[in-house]
């Protein structure tokens, strides 16, 4: 039974509580740790949320989710219209509801985060989103429209590609995917693990969009198995949403050795098993039981967590500045101690050692001190003289972020003198007919930016044929 909220109980305090899998239990396996909010939580959350006119929440949503709209219909227990609102502005709103950082988006911007506790909107959409999957509630074919001509290449089918591509999709025009690897999901299938965003919710949000009638092609590198100059030919626009591939490396002595990953092959790898249901047959070499990571980020703690779940006994996340400064979601950083990985902060490593066999055998790390703010508003950090620690590690994972891979240069006349493409508000680059979204134009963005990339360049791609 939901209790109706007076102002008062609104505006104060919420002791929602999210249920989470007990610690224990998580590193036995790699099931879900949150578990989502119960019907009737959904229902008492929905219903604190004033539904502002003038909603400060939307403006924190990349996407501009109408949140007081979906979450009106949700506390008016009408599922269905609260799922087509969401449905229709996120089509990936079950991904998004579990891994995007509403505590610094929508939430944040909360009226009630001033005066007690914000709408928890991330676990409002994912109870939506979840409902809809579960009663497959899709943005039927009904809603394309006619056939427009025009053919859209899409490159990449991330978030970014996917939402660009069905979002053509849906205006008429006819879209082709490449993707460079075997599956389509990017990031979202490959990228983040099993506990945090299981597998078969990225499909069901992967093939409800396929339905629109997209097509799809892997194992095709644009710009080695075929030529961004051949597909400009061939299409009317393209959509480069290629991502982030290329792996920024610690540049330190030692990083070559046997059992040093980079943060995007292990999770790739590991996720890969987890698909193909060989995460028992995993290579040895992926596994550690003293592990090191590098890094500070929410990649950083993924690994550690997924180690942690490979039969890691001592993880530990080696960070440069304190934990204050860690640019990872506070819950996660959470979660992850609550499974016993270790964090070790004011450290910076500089040499991996190993052994005869080249194989990694510990990490050699320098002691930091903080000093003054920075234009980041964080602190900086510098060294501590002559203060070393040495950690025995048999596995070392770093996950220090990755850069996009230029795939354009055969079509950029300007290549020569910047090695930078102007990319413009819309997506739309200085090369007509050609648009860009997603982790290729931005560092550390949130799933949600992608998504508003690819929405606003198809938005784009849509105009830029009507002004033909
Ligand atoms: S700002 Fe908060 S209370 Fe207002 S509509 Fe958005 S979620 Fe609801």
């Amino acid at each position: 039974m939901v209790k109706q909220l007076n102002i008062q109980n609104k505006l104060s305090e919420s002791n929602l509580c999210r249920p989470t899998l007990d610690s224990m239990e998580r590193i036995n396996g790699f099931r879900e740790v949150e578990l989502g909010l119960s019907r009737e939580q959904a229902m008492q959350e929905a219903n604190r949320c004033l539904r502002c006119k003038s909603a400060s929440c939307v403006a924190g949503c990349p996407i501009r989710i109408n949140i007081p709209e979906f979450i009106g219909a949700l506390a008016d227990e009408e599922l269905y219209r609260a799922a087509h609102i969401l449905q229709r502005s996120n089509p990936f709103a079950s991904s998004c509801g579990r891994v995007c950082p509403q505590e610094t988006q929508c939430e944040a911007r909360c009226i009630l985060a001033k005066a007690g506790t914000p709408i928890a909107i991330g676990a409002l959409e994912r109870f939506v989103a979840d409902w809809a999957l579960d009663n497959k509630v899709e943005i039927g074919t009904g809603l394309r429209r006619a056939a427009s001509g025009k053919n859209v290449a899409v490159i990449g089918s991330g978030p970014a590609g996917l939402t660009a591509a069905s979002e053509l999709a849906l205006k008429g025009h006819s879209v082709k995917i490449y993707e460079a690897l075997d599956d389509s999901g990017g990031v979202l299938l490959l990228g983040i693990p099993e506990f945090r965003l299981p597998k078969r919710i990225v499909i069901a949000e992967i093939s409800r969009l396929l339905n629109l009638g997209i097509k799809i092609e892997c194992n095709v590198f644009v710009g080695k198995t075929v030529a961004m100059s051949e597909l400009y030919k061939e299409y009317d626009a393209i959509f480069v949403g290629n991502g982030a591939a290329s792996i920024i490396k610690p540049g330190i002595p030692g990083e070559a050795l046997k059992g040093v990953y980079s943060a995007k092959k292990y999770l790739a790898s590991t996720n890969l098993a987890w698909i193909n249901q060989r995460i028992n047959g995993l290579s040895h070499s992926l596994l550690g039981k003293k592990v090191t990571v590098i890094g500070g980020g929410n990649t950083a703690i993924d690994c550690a967590r997924v180690a942690r779940r490979l039969g890691g006994d001592q993880v530990r996340i080696v960070y440069r500045r304190s934990e204050a400064e860690m640019p990872a979601r506070l819950n996660e950083i959470m979660h992850a101690k609550e499974e016993g990985v270790e964090l070790t902060t004011l450290s910076s490593p500089v040499r991996i050692l190993g052994n005869a066999k080249r194989r990694v055998t510990s990490v050699i790390c320098q002691k930091m001190e903080l000093g003054k703010y920075d234009t980041s508003g964080r602190r900086r950090f510098y060294p501590i003289e002559g203060e070393l620690i040495r950690m025995d590690s048999d596995l070392v994972i770093y996950a220090l972020g990755t850069v996009a891979v230029p795939i354009m240069t055969d079509l950029w006349p300007a290549r020569k003198r910047r090695n930078k493409i102007v990319v413009y508000e819309t997506g739309e680059t200085e090369i007509s007919g050609i648009y860009m979204g997603g982790d290729n134009i931005r560092t550390n963005g949130t799933v949600a930016q992608a998504i508003a990339d690819g929405k606003r360049a198809a938005s784009a791609i849509h105009t830029f044929f009507a002004l033909k």
